[in-house]
């Protein structure tokens, strides 16, 4: 399957798409992962993205568009891929048409996740991580069940992603709000947009995904 997770920050499409890649055994790519990865292994894509990244904004299309397309030509994407966090702009889902196109392939499904800001914000603001297994946690909404300790692997080392301050997250749902309008337009014109009310557990909202495409 070839699938699209389209949201604002904070609207739990990370964590859908990467159940519903283990349910459709296809590979997840989440472009900002792929981009902190960047950053971490010192790399000259990771050197370019980080200051742009640390203040919510995008990184520029072509270099996204150049790492998206080396990844989805890979032999583990053949059947299928599950994309988070790309396209973000026009220009990407042009590029990804056409990539797509050019090996007669066209995306399945794109679902638009949809939840009110001021919950975006609480989340976003408040979410951290293990920073051993990448278990995703919130103080109220997701704390682990022993207070300090990582309820996946034990460990009590956790972290928070730098663009997850209020200033940055009202930036980054800014520039998600300024893009989202023309692409979720073109993608309804395709007619692979599915639209999922994203406030609930996340076994709830999985559940409306399946039942979208069972539609
Ligand atoms: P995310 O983990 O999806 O919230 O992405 C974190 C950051 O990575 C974004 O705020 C952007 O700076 C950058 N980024 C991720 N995906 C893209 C994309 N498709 N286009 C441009 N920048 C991106």
């Amino acid at each position: 399957m070839k699938v699209v997770f389209f949201g604002p920050p904070g609207s739990g499409k990370g964590t859908q798409a990467i159940k519903f890649a283990q349910r459709f055994r296809n590979p997840h790519l989440s472009t900002g992962d792929i981009l902190r990865k960047a950053i971490e292994e010192g790399t000259e894509t990771g050197l370019k993205a980080k200051s742009l990244m640390d203040a919510g904004q995008l990184i520029p299309d072509s270099d996204i568009v150049a790492i998206v397309r080396d990844r989805i030509s890979q032999s583990d994407c053949q059947s299928g891929f599950i994309l988070d966090g790309f396209p973000r702009t026009l220009e990407q889902a042009h590029d990804l048409e056409r990539f797509l196109k050019g090996h007669s392939e066209e995306l399945d499904y794109v679902f638009e996740f949809k939840v009110p800001t001021e919950l975006l914000i609480e989340r976003i603001t408040g979410r951290f991580s293990c920073k051993k297994c990448g278990a995703a946690y919130h103080p109220t909404m997701n704390p682990t069940k022993v207070a300090d300790v990582c309820d996946r692997c034990g460990s009590s080392d956790f972290m928070k992603r730098e663009d997850d301050t209020l200033d940055t997250v009202k930036g980054r749902i800014a520039v998600y709000e300024g893009q989202a309008q023309p692409l979720l337009s073109y993608y309804s014109r395709l007619g692979v947009c599915a639209s999922i009310d994203a406030v609930g557990s996340v076994e709830e909202v999985f559940n409306r995904v399946i039942k979208s495409i069972e539609k």
